[in-house]
């Protein structure tokens, strides 16, 4: 087994925008770091006094090692009240969605981060439609910022978009297994998915290269749209290698643990087992590094871009569809229905009202870019 250099600071990728690197000094080099310090580089500055926010979702069958790796990846505790359920309690739950805030601060930057874990998905005998929750999910927090954007307290929405799902495929299976596709094809609309291989530690490097290439295959061919890392278009050769790398490591190999182990003088996050150890952020012995810098340190600000841009606008433009739909409907129906009485037309007439307020509203907003 090769060793790092620096096994506890986080690698350094030349920043694509060439810019500070808050980590690139000497007294970081023993560490931890989750580094997100990085986030003022990718957006404007003017958010960095508010602090940022960004929400997560894991999903995937159960037991894959969801939890384990949301830890290791911002080095918290999220789930430590987590109860854990038997046998029996496991076949018969639902999915069921559970949200963990946390906010956390490195380098004075701050960092409000949401987790949306989906557990149970995968465990009942009957696994069809087990998408169906998590669909509803994102779609209600559409609906929320489709309400309150509309409404008239824009200025202090809560914003509980999805951002980005981490789809974890099992180590264990020949590729995708059908719930694998049928669960990506149901999201891949509404959030930016992000596949990953859990368990990396039980695959030979021989096995990730065919799995990850069969998958890969396989996402083409069954027409999933998973997140695409932005194109560059810089001449910064380093920066295209980058890019390269992280589109040939799809799906990221991950390994996750909540202790640390000790080992040849050092300490870190690992694995420990009879014929050896194994660290989550050693780049041999899976891409976890790799993920987390995509996450935090370069693309988070892009991943919620595309979901403003892309995901949350199709929801718009579908509601605003639908709602035009119904506002011609009413108005065809006032015209040639014979009201029976006056009170049936004042509630229909300002429904009608209310419903077209919101879409002058709406439609001005669009106007002014919003
Ligand atoms: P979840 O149900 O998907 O949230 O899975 P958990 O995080 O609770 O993990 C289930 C079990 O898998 C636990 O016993 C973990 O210690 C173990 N586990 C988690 N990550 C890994 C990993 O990367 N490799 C291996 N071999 N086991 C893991």
């Amino acid at each position: 087994m090769s060793s790092l250099d620096s096994p506890l600071s986080p690698t350094r990728p030349k920043s694509p925008w060439g810019r500070f690197d808050p980590y690139d000094s000497a007294e970081d080099q023993d560490k931890e770091y989750v580094g997100f310090a990085t986030l003022p580089n990718q957006v404007h500055r003017k958010s960095v006094k508010k602090g940022f926010a960004f929400t997560l979702m894991v999903a995937g069958e159960s037991g894959l090692g969801k939890s384990t790796l949301v830890n290791s990846l911002f080095l918290t505790d999220l789930y430590k009240d987590r109860k854990m359920l038997n046998a029996e309690e496991r076949i018969s739950q639902t999915v069921e969605i559970t949200k963990h805030t946390v906010a956390i601060e490195e380098k004075g930057v701050k960092l409000k981060l949401t987790i949306v874990d989906t557990p149970g998905f995968g465990d009942a005998v009957n696994n069809t439609e087990s998408w169906r929750a998590v669909v509803d999910y994102i779609d209600q927090q559409f609906e929320q910022y489709f309400r309150d954007e509309s409404g008239l307290n824009r200025k202090n929405i809560q914003d509980n978009r999805v951002h980005c799902c981490l789809y974890f495929i099992s180590p264990f299976g020949h590729g995708l297994r059908p719930m694998d596709v049928e669960f990506m094809k149901m999201l891949h609309e509404k959030v930016n998915i992000v596949p990953v291989l859990a368990k990396a530690d039980s695959l030979t490097p021989l096995e990730v290269r065919k799995i990850k290439m069969k998958i890969r295959e396989e996402i083409e061919r069954f027409d999933i749209n998973i997140y695409q890392f932005p194109e560059c278009d810089s001449d910064d050769e380093e920066f295209k290698l980058q890019h390269q790398e992280l589109k040939d490591s799809v799906p990221f190999t991950v390994i996750g643990s909540n202790v640390q182990v000790e080992s040849q003088g050092r300490r870190f996050r690992g694995r420990q087992y009879p014929w050896g150890v194994v660290e989550v952020e050693n780049p041999v012995h899976s891409d976890f590094l790799k993920l987390r810098n995509m996450l935090v340190r370069t693309h988070m600000q892009d991943l919620k871009d595309v979901t403003r841009e892309t995901h949350y606008e199709n929801y718009r433009a579908q509601c605003i569809q639908n709602m035009t739909r119904m506002v011609v409907k009413e108005r065809k129906r006032r015209s040639e229905d014979k009201l029976t009485s006056s009170d049936d037309h004042i509630r229909l007439y300002s429904a009608l009202r209310r419903m077209q307020e919101v879409l002058e509203r709406i439609q001005e907003q669009m106007h002014h870019g919003h």
